[in-house]
């Protein structure tokens, strides 16, 4: 890992870019001391993982990078249980566990790490087999008062019993994971129909999709273009049938392709043709998800609102994009985690970027997000907490809508267990 003292190496450029106070590889004692940091510019410890987000480091505050000590991963051939270290990205793991045959619902890219799991984790394979929060074990890492933590499902006392939920969708604001013991799964074969689609055909496939069975499941993207991509699990004869009777209902779309992966980790998602902008080195950029349900008849309505908000795009690095969850992400809760809204069976996303010294620039994009935004709340109208955005004024009304019933429960936690504020504030 190449870096000098203030600046990071990892793949979100805002926080590359950002001129850290201090930069801190191990939890320690000295983490919790409140002296560090500054209350008059509502300092905190920013944590880095995978180091994909806006709120991993930024100017003048300190970072914990747990990537270069918290990054082991092992496998139980036993139990088929993997730990894995807080610093650890999502790429690595697959890649640890294919050696082995096993698998894990990561995301639709290797790059992020642990905030992926611990903010709840949204899968091509999640309606088969959950979010990545309900794939968690046990876990072991401290609180913000300097509390080590060690819990393990099924055996955690009572009085730990809300600390055990709200990790799993909530960590972030009143704890450090150094340590996760995680589910894994069989890898199996993936199908993947993609291609190029016009407005009419998304709407078309999204009808489609919300019948899918829960071993299929539809992402699209919108930005210059649309692209989709069907993910279907191919695990036994029996299942395949009636997977190929939902797939031979795509062929009547001409661009879209079929391939056949061996695993889910030679799976590519957004394409080179799309020149997404996500990694470009002289952008800055936000992103906010949502959530919501299906969309029914009112696909249609949705359709015409999408094409608006891409009319009215500041740029061309901007879009709109949706993964499916349902099925396993409704039922596997049994109302144990901070990922509150399970009904949900969309995750759409918006994204923008700027070219980073641009400050007009930045101001049209952040206010072409929020729009959008406001424009997708009667399909979507919840948040996933995916990105911490304390640093946006849309902090307050995202945390709401990401924890609703459950937002007061933080609040107290975050009192009792980071009372100095060291963690991101709520
Ligand atoms: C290209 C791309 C694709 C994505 N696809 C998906 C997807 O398919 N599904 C989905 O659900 N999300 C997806 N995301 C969102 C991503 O999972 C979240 O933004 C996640 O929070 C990023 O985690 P990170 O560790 O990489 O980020 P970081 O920037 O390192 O961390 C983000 C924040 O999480 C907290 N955090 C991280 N690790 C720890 C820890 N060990 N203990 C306590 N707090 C911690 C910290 O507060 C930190 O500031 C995607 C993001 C990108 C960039």
């Amino acid at each position: 890992m190449k870096n000098n003292n203030n600046l990071l190496e990892i793949p979100n450029i805002n926080s590359k870019d950002a001129k850290l106070k201090k930069l801190i590889y191990n939890v320690d004692d000295s983490l919790f001391n409140k002296d560090y940091y500054s209350n008059e510019k509502f300092e905190h410890l920013c944590v880095c993982s995978g180091g994909t987000t806006s709120s991993c480091a930024k100017n003048g505050f300190t970072t914990l990078d747990l990537r270069k000590n918290y990054s082991k991963i092992h496998l139980d051939r036993k139990s088929n249980l993997v730990t894995i270290g807080g610093g650890v990205i999502m790429g690595d793991l697959v890649n640890h566990l294919q050696k082995n045959n096993r698998s894990f619902p990561i995301g639709l890219s290797k790059l992020p790490g642990a905030g992926y799991i611990l903010t709840g984790g949204v899968s091509p394979l999640s309606r088969a087999y959950g979010l990545a929060i309900d794939n968690i074990e046990s876990i072991k890492g401290f609180l913000g008062n300097g509390t080590f933590i060690s819990l393990k499902k099924n055996k955690i006392d009572p009085e730990k019993q809300l600390i055990w939920e709200a990790i799993k969708g909530a960590a972030p604001f009143f704890s450090i994971i150094t340590e996760m013991e995680l589910k894994t799964i069989q890898s199996n074969p993936i199908k993947v129909i993609e291609g190029f689609v016009n407005l009419n055909e998304l709407s078309e496939i999204i009808k489609l999709s919300e019948e899918f069975p829960e071993n299929i499941s539809l992402q699209w993207i919108y930005a210059k273009k649309i692209y989709i991509y069907v993910f279907a699990e191919l695990k036994n004869n029996l299942e395949d049938k009636r997977t190929e009777d939902y797939l031979i209902l795509l062929e009547k779309f001409p661009a879209l392709e079929n391939q056949l992966y061996e695993n889910f980790n030679e799976v590519n998602f957004f394409p080179k043709e799309l020149n997404l902008y996500e990694l470009n080195a002289n952008n800055h950029s936000e992103v906010i998800s949502l959530l919501g349900e299906d969309l029914k008849n009112d696909i249609p309505i949705f359709i015409k609102c999408l094409n608006e908000i891409m009319d009215n795009k500041p740029n061309n690095s901007c879009y709109v994009a949706s993964q499916q969850l349902g099925c396993k992400t409704k039922k596997l809760n049994n109302g144990s985690s901070f990922f509150v809204h399970r009904k949900s069976t969309w995750k759409p996303w918006i994204y923008a970027s700027w070219k980073k010294n641009d400050l007009q620039e930045k101001a049209m994009a952040l206010d072409w997000i929020y729009k959008s935004w406001s424009k997708l709340k009667s399909f979507y109208p919840n948040v996933h907490l995916a990105q911490l955005h304390n640093h946006l004024n849309s902090h307050e009304e995202e945390l709401t809508l990401a924890f609703g019933n459950r937002m007061n429960e933080l609040k107290t936690l975050k009192n009792i267990f980071d009372p100095q504020g060291i963690l991101p504030p709520l």
